[in-house]
């Protein structure tokens, strides 16, 4: 006997119910007893999906996020949510999203928890706060519920909870608290925990740890060890999950730590795989996570099955199967899609057809393989065809890609040199002003696209409409006296969706949703074959809004490592190969709007920094393959163009050296936030080029003052020489309004007409 398990479903639903749920209740539409009920139906819905299993979980579902849930189990409310009045979900509103319900915003609003990236997801958290404070105490009731709710539609039920060491790491420290130093009382809260899971009658119970695949210190290594040889003694089994990565120097310490079982992702370990078997001991079970839960391609099953028959002959009744981690990564049913080619879809496996694989999988071991001849051989079918069709093999992307030369990658001059010939043509005055790209997306275009897609619009009707906002924006540019312009990119829905669609070898998915945080979900294209740029996507747009103005309007783009990192992407070859066909896809665009005569293109990188490994040791070689896909991207150009780039973070002292070698001529970056902390990073390096640090938070609805503005532009222009520097905002406008934006970027020009006269002579010592 295999027994099967899961380690997490996606919460949001098949058509994002519990998106619009929450939503509605936000915005008081419906009623908390209302969300509830929905949210309730959802669990239900989800575990007659999983019922292939032998255990389902409890505890994986949350109306905001699991880590916030962890949170108020553990009593561990930030005291400023706890002082208001309200009842509990309230305070958890108010502190993932710093208001419970919209029209209590005066009384109650406050300050949200941070939220960041779940390791190398693109899911967020709620990041649990600590400080010197900080007690911990149990509120377990709410799991019990549910683990109650799934025993009574008559399931086999095993909590998932966050193990206590991970908590900690997630955690962030309010003051000089040394986290570890709360490691005592939160594992004898834990103890209360599985004492009452236990009592409950749960047999096994998932704790995840997923940092046992990060680089530890000695400390966390000592948390891991001490936590869990203090909880072993109570009468509980615990299925101790590892999941993202391989355990490297922390293999040995995952076995040995006293646990009934351990899981294994066994699609980035694999290899690990035989050693872990080797070193467990015998009394353990071994989960391995052996169907991908970050993509959306079907498993390989007949191969799977010649490398676990031997593992199944030795384990035995110890081995567990299970996705690599929770399916909270993938969309929840292929089933949902109506308009998805047939060739394609057969390719692909969603949430509930990966845990149907791992039923296939586990009968051929538990039965032999003749038990499940018929899906193996459909499994197979699928896959050749894969491998076979000319959509997914390109013989003219590849041979393109075998001329790939180092000299694509290099512009024809240093950028000394470049900046000379690009001044002379397009002549700027000091601390010159532009945007990032999008101007806000208005009510008008929002119609207008959904009247394109209903078909009451033409696309010649369509067309007519964004040229008018384009229109628009020009003159709100003209009238604001910005230096370079954009378009707005009023006919872009998403920055990826956009050239994805135009793109050979990308497939769009209707309901192929993924959680982002909270109520907010993606919909990642899918990259199913080799990409291939079949006409100018961007030029007419362009220019168009350059036939309006004498300015120059800036050729907007989205970068090679974005267009992947927010993809699901290709597994049958590496992804950076992957990057450098986009890279060439977008190098084709870059040149037609060059020679389209437009001398100022921006290549945004937003998502570069999302795709560095979870290990530092791995970071360098992605750098390099991901820096090498936007130089053959960018660098085709005349020395005249001026490539700009764009970033969404301040984080990025530690990436600095890779950004420089991007050799853009512009970078532009978000800043304002951190109060020009970022540059920092310029006390030790040199940023080469010219800088736009983002002097206006679009994520805050508060217009900055000019004098504040300054005051950032002066911090900046301690570390970098004033004739390159930029003034722009942190990021796109699009989610702002025209009365948030109008006053800012008034402010904004202000404030560099006045830098422009005073910092003339000023110089960097
Ligand atoms: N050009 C894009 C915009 O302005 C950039 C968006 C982003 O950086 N996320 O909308
Ligand atoms: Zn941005």
């Amino acid at each position: 006997m295999v027994t099967t398990h899961n380690l997490g479903f996606p919460r949001i639903g098949r058509k994002r119910e519990l998106k619009f749920a929450l939503e509605n209740y936000w915005k008081k539409t419906i009623s908390q007893e209302d969300l509830l009920k929905t949210a309730a139906e959802l669990r239900k819905q989800h575990w007659c999906d999983q019922s292939m299993l032998d255990w389902v979980s409890a505890g994986d579902f949350s109306l905001y996020d699991h880590v916030l849930d962890t949170s108020f189990m553990l009593g561990n409310v930030p005291e400023r949510v706890r002082r208001l009045s309200g009842g509990k979900l309230d305070h958890y509103f108010r502190t993932a999203r710093g208001r419970a319900v919209v029209d209590n915003a005066d009384e109650c609003s406050v300050n949200a928890s941070e939220m960041t990236k779940w390791f190398d997801t693109n899911y967020h958290y709620i990041v649990p706060e600590f400080d010197k404070n900080t007690r911990f105490s149990l509120h377990v009731d709410p799991l019990l519920r549910q683990i109650n709710e799934g025993r009574k539609h008559g399931f086999r039920v095993k909590p998932v909870i966050l193990g206590p060491v991970t908590y900690l790491w997630l955690g962030k420290s309010k003051d000089d608290t040394n986290k570890l130093d709360l490691l005592d009382e939160l594992v004898s809260v834990y103890a209360q925990l599985l004492n009452a899971l236990e009592q409950a009658g749960c047999e096994w119970i998932q704790i995840d740890e997923p940092i046992l695949v990060m680089e530890l210190g000695q400390d966390w290594q000592h948390a891991l060890r001490k936590a869990y040889y203090q909880l072993q003694t109570l009468p509980v089994k615990l299925m101790l999950t590892t999941y993202f990565g391989q355990l490297q120097n922390n293999l040995q310490l995952a076995c040995e730590l006293p646990v009934s079982g351990l899981h294994l992702d066994a699609i980035t370990a694999k290899d690990e795989v035989a050693r872990v078997v080797d070193w467990l001991p015998g009394h353990k079970v071994l989960s391995l996570g052996i169907i991908n839960g970050r993509n959306i391609w079907k498993a390989d099953l007949s191969k799977l099955l010649d490398w676990l028959e031997p593992v199944h002959a030795e384990l035995q009744d110890r081995l567990w199967l299970a996705p690599s981690c929770s399916l909270l990564h993938v969309p929840v049913d292929l089933g949902s899609e109506q308009t998805l080619d047939d060739e394609i879809r057969s390719w692909l496996a969603f949430a509930i057809q990966k845990l149907h694989e791992i039923e296939i999988i586990a009968k051929a071991l538990s039965q032999g393989r003749s038990s499940v001849s018929l899906q193996l051989e459909k499994n197979s079918a699928a896959l050749y065809s894969r491998r076979q069709s000319g959509r997914v093999h390109r013989p003219a992307v590849k041979a393109r890609m075998n001329e790939i030369s180092d000299a694509m990658a290099v512009r024809k001059s240093s950028y000394l040199e470049r900046t000379v010939k690009q001044r002379k043509k397009i002549s700027l005055p000091l601390f010159p002003t532009t945007t990032i790209g999008s101007f806000p997306q208005t009510q008008t275009i929002r119609q207008a696209r959904l009247d394109l897609r209903k078909s009451k619009l033409s696309d010649q009707e369509y067309r007519k409409l964004m040229q008018k906002e384009i229109e628009t924006c020009v003159q709100e540019q003209e009238a604001l006296d910005l230096d370079v312009f954009v378009h707005g990119e009023p006919e872009r829905n998403d920055m990826v969706e956009y050239f994805g669609e135009q793109l050979a070898g990308y497939a769009f998915t209707q309901f192929g949703w993924v959680q982002s945080y909270g109520s907010r979900c993606v919909k990642p294209p899918i990259i199913y074959g080799d990409v291939a740029h079949t006409h100018p996507i961007s030029t007419e747009w362009i220019q168009y809004a350059q036939s309006l103005t004498s300015k120059p309007v800036k050729g907007m783009l989205t970068g090679p490592v974005t267009m992947l990192n927010w993809s699901f992407v290709r597994d049958d070859q590496p992804s950076a190969q992957t990057c450098l066909q986009l890279a060439l896809a977008v190098r084709d665009e870059v040149l037609a709007l060059e020679a389209a005569g437009i001398g100022i293109i921006q290549i945004d990188e937003a998502a570069l920094r999302e795709g560095l490994p979870l290990r530092k040791s791995q970071w360098k070689t992605y750098l390099d393959w991901a820096v090498r896909a936007f130089r053959i991207a960018a660098n085709g150009v005349q020395d005249t163009t001026q490539i700009h780039t764009h970033m969404c973070y301040s984080e990025f002292n530690d990436i600095i050296e890779a950004i420089a070698d991007m050799d853009a001529d512009v970078i532009t970056i978000e800043n304002s936030r951190s109060d020009m902390e970022l540059l920092n990073a310029f006390d030790q390096f040199r940023y080469p080029n010219e800088i736009g640090p983002g002097v206006y938070d679009i994520h805050s609805p508060n217009i900055p003052s000019v004098d504040s503005i300054i005051g950032l532009m002066k911090k900046a222009a301690q570390r970098i020489p004033v004739d390159r520097l930029w003034v722009n905002p942190d990021c796109g406008l699009k989610t702002r309004s025209w009365d948030e934006v109008r006053p800012a970027l008034r402010n904004m020009v202000a404030a560099s007409r006045y830098l422009a006269s005073h910092l003339k002579t000023f110089r960097v010592s």
